[in-house]
C-alpha cells in the first residue's frame, strides 16, 4: 500500500499521483510538506492552469511521477 500524503495546506486527502509528483519535482525528491495542486498554485502565485500545463510537460518528457 503506498504511503497516503495530505496537503500540508487545506489537509485534502489522499493527493493524486500528479501532486505528488508535481511537489517533488519543484521541493526534491522527498519534500517535508506536500501540496494539492490548487494550494500549490497560490503559493507560487501562479493559476491552476500553470500547474497542470506544467505536469503535462513532465508527462510530455515521459515522467513516471506522474499519472
Ligand atoms: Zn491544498
Amino acid at each position: 500500500m503506498p504511503q497516503q500524503h495530505s496537503c500540508s495546506f487545506c489537509g485534502k486527502t489522499p493527493l493524486s499521483k500528479n501532486e505528488i509528483g508535481i511537489t517533488k519535482k519543484l521541493y526534491g525528491a522527498k519534500p517535508r510538506n506536500f501540496f494539492c495542486i490548487e494550494c500549490l498554485a497560490r503559493h507560487l502565485e501562479i493559476s491552476t492552469q500553470d500547474v497542470l500545463d506544467t505536469i503535462e510537460d513532465y508527462k510530455a518528457e515521459g515522467c513516471k511521477m506522474f499519472e
